[in-house]
Order: C-alpha cells, then sequence, then structure tokens
C-alpha cells in the first residue's frame, strides 16, 4: 500500500527568484553573476536544511538580505585588530610585533602603485632589486652582507642548505621546538642535511664537536638561541670563539640562529641581555640569522647576515626566490631598519617603545583609565614580559588595572566578553581577576579601552547566572 507522502513540506524559492530580488537594489548582480550567484547558492541550501529541520520558511527577502551580508563579508579581511592589554609585548598569537606608525604609512602608499622595484631609473634596463634594507643590516650588524627571507625559519633553512647532503652538528641541548610544532631538526633534515647531535641536554663542551668535525662529517655547527625556555642547574655550552675556531680549523662554518635577534641591548632596560647579531658575527660565526618581527619590532621576514661568499651562495640557491618576501615586505623592513640608524627606534618602533615606558608613566595611565572604567577597576602593579621567543622568564614591572565582576561575575565570562567587544580586547587572568596591562597598549588607544571595558564588565554582570 503506498504511504502518503509529505508533499506539503515547504520548498526553498529558487535561486533565479533571490536572485531577482537583489537585482531590484544591487546593480552588480548580473556582471558578478558567479560572486552573486555561489552565494545565493549557499544560502538557500541553508535554508533547505533549515526547513528539513522544521524550521518555517523564510521571505525571499529575508534570503537576499543574507546573500549581501555574506557577500560584504567576503569583501572584509577575516582578521580584526585587537588591543593586547596581555603584558605580552610580542604576542605570538596576536601577531607578534606591531608595525610602527611611519611603516605602515610607507608601506601603504606603495601597495597601490607600481613601484621602482628592480629598474635603474638612470637609464630604464632592469636593475639589481632594491637593497635597502640589506644595507641597513649591513650598518647595523657589521656583516659583510645580508639577505632577507620571508621569515626566519626560512634564513635558517637556507643557511643550513649551504652543506647540501652534510652533516649539521648541533648541540642536544638546542634542538628546539620554536613554536607551532616547528622543530630545529626537522628543518636541518627538511633542508637536505644531515643532523649531527652532540654533548647532552644539560651540558656540551667544545671537545664534544670534535669526532665529527675532524672526520669531516659535519660541514656546520648550528647553534639554536635557546629563546623560549631556560636552563638552570648542572649546564654548560661551549664558548663560542672556542667553537667556531675549531670548526674554521676544520673547515666548516657556524651558523648562529638568534631567533629574536636585537638590535638594541636590552639591558639598557632593565632585561637580561638578549644577544645581538653584530656581538655573535665578532664571535666569529660565519651567519646568524634571526626574525623581523620579534624584538626588530617590524613586518614579518627573516634575515641572513655574515659571509659575503655564503650569503652570496645563498642568493643563487632557487629556494631563496621560494622564501623571498614580497616588494612591501621590503619596504617595511627597509623603513623599520631605517628607523634604528636614524635614532628613533625607542621612540617610534612599538616594541621598544613599550620596553622602554617608564613605571611612573604607566601609572598614570592606569589612573584615567581605572576612572573612567568605574568601580570595577582598581590600578594594580603587574610584572611585563617581552614574548616572541625572546628574554624567557625576564620581565618588567608594570602597571595596569584589575576588574572585578562582584560575587555572581566570572573571570572567564569576562575575558569572553572582552574578546567579544569592539575594539576586541585581550587581557589575562590573575588571581581569578582579569589584568589588563598597560604596557603593551598603544597610549592613544586608552580611551578606547577604557569604554570598551565598561561595557564588557556591564554584559558580564549582567549575564551572571543568579
Ligand atoms: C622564532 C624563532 C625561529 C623562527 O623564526 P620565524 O621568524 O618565526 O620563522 C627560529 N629560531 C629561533 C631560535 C626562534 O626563536
Amino acid at each position: 500500500m503506498p504511504t502518503k507522502r509529505s508533499t506539503d513540506r515547504a520548498r526553498p524559492p529558487s535561486v533565479e527568484r533571490v536572485l531577482a530580488e537583489l537585482r531590484g537594489t544591487d546593480a552588480a548582480v548580473d556582471s558578478e553573476a558567479a560572486a552573486w550567484t555561489a552565494v545565493v547558492r549557499d544560502v538557500i541550501d541553508g535554508e533547505r536544511a533549515q526547513l528539513a529541520d522544521g524550521a518555517g520558511a523564510r521571505a525571499v527577502a529575508e534570503l537576499a538580505a543574507e546573500a549581501r551580508e555574506r557577500l560584504g563579508a567576503f569583501a572584509g579581511a577575516g582578521i580584526e585588530s585587537v588591543i593586547n592589554a596581555t603584558g605580552v609585548m610580542v604576542h605570538t598569537n596576536l601577531g607578534r610585533a606591531p608595525w610602527p606608525a611611519v611603516v605602515v604609512a610607507g608601506v601603504a602608499a606603495l601597495a597601490g602603485d607600481h613601484v621602482l622595484l628592480e629598474m635603474d631609473p638612470a637609464n630604464g634596463r632592469r636593475g639589481a632589486r632594491a637593497r635597502v634594507a640589506e644595507d641597513h643590516l649591513i650598518a647595523l650588524t657589521g656583516a659583510e652582507d645580508a639577505l632577507v627571507t620571508n621569515n626566519n625559519a626560512a634564513a635558517v633553512a637556507l643557511a643550513v642548505g649551504l652543506v647540501g647532503r652534510g652533516g649539521v652538528a648541533v648541540s642536544r641541548g638546542e634542538l628546539v621546538e620554536i613554536g607551532g610544532g616547528v622543530r630545529i631538526p626537522d628543518i636541518i633534515r627538511r633542508a637536505g642535511a644531515k643532523l649531527i647531535e652532540v654533548g647532552t641536554t644539560n651540558r656540551t663542551r667544545t671537545f664534544d664537536f670534535e669526532a665529527s668535525l675532524a672526520d669531516g662529517r659535519a660541514r656546520a655547527v648550528l647553534r639554536v638561541h635557546p629563546s623560549n625556555f631556560t636552563m638552570s642547574g648542572f649546564t654548560e655550552s661551549p664558548d663560542p670563539v672556542a667553537l667556531a675556531d675549531l670548526a674554521h680549523a676544520h673547515g666548516a662554518i657556524v651558523i648562529d640562529d638568534l631567533g629574536s635577534g636585537a638590535l638594541l641591548d636590552t639591558a639598557a632596560y632593565g632585561l637580561a641581555h638578549e644577544p645581538m647579531p653584530r656581538e655573535r658575527l665578532a664571535a666569529r660565526a660565519d651567519l646568524v640569522t634571526f626574525s623581523g618581527d620579534k624584538l626588530v619590532g617590524g613586518p614579518q621576514a627573516g634575515f641572513v647576515v655574515g659571509r659575503a661568499d655564503l650569503v652570496a651562495r645563498i642568493r643563487r640557491d632557487p629556494l631563496a626566490r621560494a622564501m623571498r618576501p614580497d616588494k612591501l615586505t621590503m619596504a617595511g623592513v627597509a623603513l623599520t631598519l631605517g628607523l634604528y640608524r636614524a635614532g628613533r627606534a625607542t621612540a617610534e618602533i612599538p616594541v621598544w617603545r613599550m620596553i622602554a615606558t617608564p613605571v611612573a608613566a604607566l601609572r598614570v595611565r592606569a589612573e584615567v583609565v581605572a576612572t573612567r572604567i568605574g568601580e570595577a577597576a582598581e590600578v594594580v602593579e603587574l610584572r611585563s614580559t617581552v614574548g616572541g621567543g625572546s628574554l624567557p622568564g625576564e620581565t618588567l614591572p608594570s602597571v595596569g588595572v584589575a576588574l572585578s565582576v562582584g560575587a555572581r561575575g566570572s573571570a572567564t565570562r569576562l575575558m569572553a566578553a572582552l574578546r567579544q567587544g569592539a575594539p576586541i580586547v585581550i587581557g589575562r587572568i590573575e588571581d581569578g581577576r582579569v589584568v589588563l596591562d598597560l604596557r603593551t597598549v598603544e597610549p592613544g588607544r586608552d580611551d578606547e579601552l577604557a569604554a570598551a571595558v565598561a561595557t564588557a564588565v556591564a554584559s558580564a554582570v549582567l549575564a551572571a547566572p543568579p
């Protein structure tokens, strides 16, 4: 016996019906038909699924409105800016270093135009790619030559690639994971070289490198700065000069991966001394690699500085082309490095401005922000960290505000409200309270911060279960 099929279940309108509705208001429906049709299809698929779940049918105008909204969202970056009140200056999850304002403006001014990148203005012929960034690196580090890559991982891979299938000797204490699951041993293997592990986790001496260098297996010694952890207790690592002399005596090269690579002395600001590329070259490293967006404080990039013959060989490597940054990154790097040479780094590079801001200035700002937020806020002493794989365990005294949400509120709910606010505010939880560290907040955004926090506090208190 045939069962009665449910034929009265609503069906969504046709794609053409919704497009017709959109034509009334949106001129581009036909000239950009592919984009509009694709979105309308998605909206109708969604509607079909909803109807199957028993939801009521929506009007054609509502479906059209959803399609219009989705198209609008495609035109956004999908990445939102945030106020970083975590107290971590180079925050990996928040895009590391914010760019200096002159770098933002300089890059924006070039982005929409064609640029003189590889043309000699004197004769109009193809010229060498602009070398401003490299020239700055040479001046700032004392290197013979320099190369800019997409990131420091690329710089390390290219430097290690110099040995071909040869061996790269690394202390067992330096076989580190950089972050995001990326490990130095994997980079070495992927670069085609052979990893030679030397010494022990806690103690490695120059002598430990002797055997693999003497029999020619190790063609390079790679030193990796322990940038995101500290080791204490019964530890020892080789003297850099003695190790370099040993490597050179056996015809091997020394590559020093600094990670952050400070161009100013962090010790001048009450932090431990972060190694500087110039010092490592002076300590006879042949190549030093470091990041553009950690303590250098500019766009994401990697730098290889050192011996001219080695940098020239890297430049000829076809993989160097694959790891080459684009013109805007090159411009941004050049502008950032130029600030160091112009004597404007601590005033204008956000990361250095954060490091250099005196506690007294932060306290004044915190008082104002706390007053604006209202009675939920209290000025508190905090400790900020540099982050981004530099100076692990090191902190700077700071000041910020702690927020109370009453007996019924919760710190995690307030953090969520702050993450969903406008602008988005990212703080941290300390002793059960949300704290906002002003050292990492751009001073010009204090008012916006206070307003967003006041709104979030109100909503977090209201949303609290009774
Ligand atoms: C961060 C880091 C890297 C990787 O640099 P990216 O710029 O993220 O590619 C490599 N080595 C060390 C020691 C680092 O700290």
